[in-house]
Parts: structure tokens; sequence; C-alpha cells
């Protein structure tokens, strides 16, 4: 594997080079943000940073052999879990366990990189969380992830997080605003629900935000949703959009858990309600509805009748 430093994200690089320089490094670190935004790009990076023999001005150099060697893919002292797209089992975990404690090769910290860490199976999490409760000297584990829901809430509380950022989301919502004149609130959440690509959704930007507003009243406000679940149920598209709608509004309720600034919540137009809400709710129960929504949201795929799922999130909405 070589490095595309095309989009590394070098404002995270610099706030690293400060720790270093203030001897602030922490041991574990969670990349959080979209996919394709660079957190790998950008840890690998923070590799070289903390490896470079011949740092100028704070940064790597990308030219000693330890930098070479990094962006070749082949520092011995460099560790990325390759993702093949299957969950990360706990013999992955031990065998990365096993290299943390060996003492390293050549570089000064060893580093450990875990891709889109919410593939980490129960196990392998619990493996995983003994080493960033008792951190070994010498080196650096970053896990990154685009579903920071599906990571149990101890991993997440063990790491420092730095957020990523889609620049994307900002340009969609300035485009709604100035050349759409839909209103601040609504080109907000479009931008959210679009992944900051308009081109994704439908062009009836009213019709997506009232059935939003429509789908959490019915979910989260009103008792008796019986209709509105009839409608979306006899039509797999609507069930879908439904499904996503909620499933935005419950990360939304993880972010504000997690202290995550207001902005870059998806639902600003409903600010106050999710503040209450999440007063309601604990990590675990937001946890378990996500997870109904995303095996919901797969049934749906599969052609299954979603009847007995629906009622159940409804019921762990409403259970308090
Ligand atoms: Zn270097």
């Amino acid at each position: 594997m070589t490095v595309s430093t095309d989009i590394v994200n070098f404002s995270v690089v610099e706030r690293f080079s400060l720790f270093l320089k203030s001897r602030r490094l922490a041991h574990a670190y969670f990349f959080l943000g979209p996919k394709g935004i660079g957190k790998l790009e950008t840890a690998l990076a923070v590799s070289k940073l903390v490896n470079c023999e011949n740092l100028k001005e704070g940064m790597f150099c990308d030219e000693c052999s330890v930098c070479v060697k990094i962006n070749n893919g082949n520092h011995p002292d460099i560790h990325v879990l390759e993702d093949d797209g299957e969950s990360i089992k706990i013999e992955n975990i031990r065998t990365l366990i096993s290299s943390i404690q060996l003492r390293s090769f050549e570089a000064r910290t060893k580093v450990f990189l875990i891709q889109n860490a919410e593939r980490l199976t129960i196990e392998a999490s619990n493996a995983l969380l003994k080493t960033l409760e008792e951190p070994s000297r010498g080196s650096l584990i970053i896990l990154t992830t685009s579903m920071p829901e599906h990571l149990l809430a101890t991993i997440r509380s063990r790491c420092q997080v730095v957020h990523f950022f889609s620049l994307a989301n900002a340009s969609a919502k300035k485009e709604l605003i100035e050349r759409q004149r839909c209103e601040e609130g609504m080109s907000h959440f479009l931008a959210h629900f679009s992944d900051g690509c308009l081109g994704n959704m439908d062009q009836d930007y009213q019709g997506i935000f009232d059935r939003k507003n429509k789908a959490i009243n019915e979910f989260i406000f009103e008792e008796d949703s019986e209709a509105y679940f009839k409608t979306i149920l006899s039509d797999k598209d609507m069930m879908r959009e439904s499904m996503r709608f909620l499933f935005l509004w419950f990360k939304d309720l993880m972010m504000i858990k997690n202290g995550v600034p207001q902005q870059y919540l998806a639902n600003i137009d409903r600010v106050s309600d999710l503040k209450y809400f999440e007063k309601r709710y604990c990590f675990k129960n937001i946890e378990e509805v996500l997870s109904d929504i995303i095996m919901t949201q797969k049934a749906v795929d599969e052609n299954f009748n979603v009847k007995v799922p629906l009622a159940i999130i409804k019921e762990k909405i409403w259970k308090k």
C-alpha cells in the first residue's frame, strides 16, 4: 500500500505537531468523519511526524528513510490493520497487541492503525480495551471510523477524539441557501441528508424536509403512529427514507452526548427537541435504537416485512 498525500488533513497534522512539541501526545486517538475524507492518509502522515528523522519546523520532511518507508508502506513499526470488508476479529487484535508489547525495530514510536473500527466484534473490542487502558510506552494507536455509533462507548471514551468534517456539506448548504432560497435549518438538514452531494437526492427539497419532520413527529412525539406506519410499510422507498431520517435523529442525539458542537448536527432546526430527548436516553439506549434502525434497513433491502421491527423501534423510543 502506498500513501496518497492529496487528502491529508494538514490542520490535524499540525495539531499533532503541537502535541508533540508540548509532550502532550496521548497514546490513543479516534479519527471520526465521513468516508473518503482522508482519515487513514492523515493517520499515516501523523506516523511520519512522530518518527521523522529530519523534522522541519515541526513538520515531517517526506524525504528521510523513515518518511520514505512509511510512504512505501514498508516500515516495520507502522502497522496498518488492512480492511478486507470483514469484521475485525479477536485474532487480529491479539496479533496487534503482541506487536505492541514487542520492542520496536527502528521507530521512536510504533504506530497501530485500525481502519473502520466499527467492524470490531464485541470480543475484539474488549480485547483492545485492555490495551487502551494500560498503554505501552512508545506506541500510538489510531482508530478510524465513519460510523462512531457502531463502536462500543467504552472504546470511544478511552481515546482522544479528532473530528474530520466534510467541506462538501458546507458548500451544499451554501448552494441551497443562495441559489435555491431555502431557509437555514432546511438547507442545513438537506446538506447532511445528501452527504454534501445534492445530486444524491430528489429536487423536491421542501417535500423531503416536511417528510423528515413528519417522521420525527410520528416516531418521537405521537403516541399512536399506526396510520403512518401503514403508509410507509406499503412503500419501500418511503420506508427507507423514513429510517434514514430516524437514523440521523439518533445520530444527532449521540453527537450531543459526545459534546460535538451544534453546527455539526443534522437537525439544527430542532435542537431544543434534541436536547430535551438527549437527557432521556443513555448511550446504550441510543446505540440500541441505531442498531435496530440499521437492521430494519437491511431487512427492507432484503424484502422482509418490517412491521414487527418497526413496532419494536417505536416501543424502545417510548419505553420511558
Ligand atoms: Zn522524514
